[in-house]
């Protein structure tokens, strides 16, 4: 096997021939990249952005998770032969295998895989050393802007080559180069003066700096896509190929961001923020539940978040996609029975001073924040007393009762009408994809062109929260190298 510097591309020449070229430096064309290197292939990666991996570094809220010790077939959305047909070849253990090869130790957390670094970057890092063991060439700051299949190389007209142009985007170093140098010495000179002009000037170095667009055209055996939908674009996956794609023929099922928060109805939402609280959320369609999930729920100033709504956000985006209201039903205590939060509250009432406002009987149950809102939704006054019962003669046990039996039921069935997703730029994954029709499920090769492949969330699977669409991207990142290095 060829061992090689690693390239960050400045290219001169116009002209190169691959074997594989790959289109997306995401966690799958990382991937694809490696395998097919990996099999004596010459590889390019290209990417727009001018970083390797810049999605792995936000995920898992920075300390990638990267799997899941939890595999299962309902954990995932999407083209079930697709995902059914090709875990079997690269599994969860293969991926742990993979990295702990590559100098990666990781550790579980309640079937969650995570680097015992805790750091995605050394995810990203151990990536980019494999890339260069293999020798693969890796162009950054690259746009494609015309991708031509050659019909006319092999006998019955069948395609297998490609021609890709494009340009990158280089900065020009002379300039800064010259520029920082005269920065560095006026900063020297002005060390011991604190009006010193060296920010100024080093502004200006950067404003001298200068780019230039160099066009590349390159041609390869076998071609794979792994440029992402549109799940947090300013991370690089912003549709920009799905041009190129439809081009050639491709089509797109409808697409929807995932794994997100969502606006609702009310002002409540504003007053509760912040609030983070060990709950269900269900999603009822007709009144009845489709989808629920238990976890800490997360109250924006917007509506709600957190890994329990990403869980169900599958079942809300498509209800929302049908144009339903969409009706969620949050349990803001699921550890406690309805029975024993009776209990709680009405222990707390007896203990209430007669001059304090009832809302205290929900000290220590819940936070603070959320009392006016539980009492309001209840259609009740969290200002009222003990002392403004008697006072008004009414039986301060029946009212005490009716009390905690509403707030009960506003605690354990606070609905909310969910009114739209916070969209792909809060989005962790997208569902949707290229329409499976048109990619072999065991090779994810193309069934419109030979040695055409598709990898990634590019494709019609996406998976819940923990670790599943990093496992989608190795797997059929693994699977298009090694058929396209074939
Ligand atoms: C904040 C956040 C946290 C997440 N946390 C987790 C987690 O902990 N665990 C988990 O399993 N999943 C997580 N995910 C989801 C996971 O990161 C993605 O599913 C996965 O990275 C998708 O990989 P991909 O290679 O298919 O696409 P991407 O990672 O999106 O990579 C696509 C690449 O293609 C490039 N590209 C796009 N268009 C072009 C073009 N026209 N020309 C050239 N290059 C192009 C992009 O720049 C990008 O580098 C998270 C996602 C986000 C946003």
């Amino acid at each position: 096997m060829p061992y090689c510097n690693l390239s960050i591309i400045k290219e001169k020449r116009y002209f190169m021939k691959y074997d594989v070229i790959i289109i997306g430096a995401g966690a799958s064309g990382i991937m694809a990249a490696i395998t097919a290197a990996r099999q004596n292939k010459s590889v390019l990666l290209i990417d727009k952005e001018n970083k390797l991996g810049k999605k792995i570094y936000a995920t898992g809220n920075g300390k990638c998770n990267f799997t899941n010790a939890y595999m299962k077939k309902e954990c995932f959305f999407g083209n079930e032969e697709l995902s059914n047909n090709i875990f079997g070849v690269f599994s969860e253990k293969n991926v742990i295998d993979f990295f702990n090869k590559i100098g990666v130790l990781s550790y579980e957390k309640n079937g969650y895989y995570y680097p015992n670094s805790n750091q995605a970057s050394s995810i990203v890092t151990a990536l980019e050393l494999e890339l260069m063991r293999c020798g693969v060439t890796i162009c950054l700051n690259s746009s494609v802007l015309e991708i031509k299949a050659i019909k006319d190389v092999r006998p019955c007209d069948s395609i297998s080559e490609y021609i890709i142009k494009g340009y990158t985007i280089e900065n020009v170093a002379d300039v800064s180069s010259a520029g920082l140098e005269k920065n560095k010495k006026i900063s020297k000179d002005n060390k011991h003066n604190k009006n010193s002009n060296s920010k100024r000037n080093s502004n200006k170095s950067n404003n001298n700096a200068v780019t230039q667009k160099r066009m590349f055209l390159y041609e390869c055996k076998s071609l794979i896509f792994a440029t992402g939908l549109l799940a947090s674009p300013k991370l690089g996956s912003d549709g920009s190929s799905f041009e190129l794609i439809q081009k050639l023929g491709h089509t797109f099922t409808s697409i929807l961001p995932v794994l997100c928060g969502f606006y609702c109805k009310g002002n409540a939402f504003k007053k509760m923020a912040g609030v983070r609280v060990k709950g269900q959320i269900s999603i009822l369609d007709n009144g009845k539940v489709l989808n629920k999930n238990t976890g800490e729920i997360q109250i924006t100033d917007y509506g709600i978040s957190g890994i329990p709504v990403f869980q169900v956000s599958h079942s809300i985006s498509e209800l929302l996609l049908s144009k339903k209201t969409v009706m969620g039903e949050i349990d803001f205590l699921t550890d406690i029975s309805a029975e024993n939060l009776k209990q709680c509250l009405k222990n707390n009432a007896l203990i209430l001073p007669d001059k304090k406002e009832f809302k205290y009987i929900l000290n220590g149950i819940l936070p603070d924040k959320m009392w006016n809102e539980l009492f309001n939704y209840a259609k009740m006054d969290s200002s009222f007393t003990k002392k403004g019962i008697i006072k008004r003669n009414m039986s301060l046990e029946k009212t005490i009762n009716d009390m905690i039996n509403k707030l009960v039921d506003s605690i354990k069935h606070y609905q909310v009408i969910i009114e739209k997703s916070r969209g792909y730029e809060f989005a962790q994954a997208c569902s949707g994809g290229i329409n499976s029709n048109e990619i072999d499920a065991n090779t994810l090769e193309s069934t419109l062109y030979n040695n055409l492949f598709f990898a990634g969330e590019l494709l019609d699977v996406d998976g819940i929260c923990g670790g599943y669409n990093l496992q989608w991207a190795w797997t059929s990142g693994y699977i298009a190298g090694l058929n396209a290095a074939k």
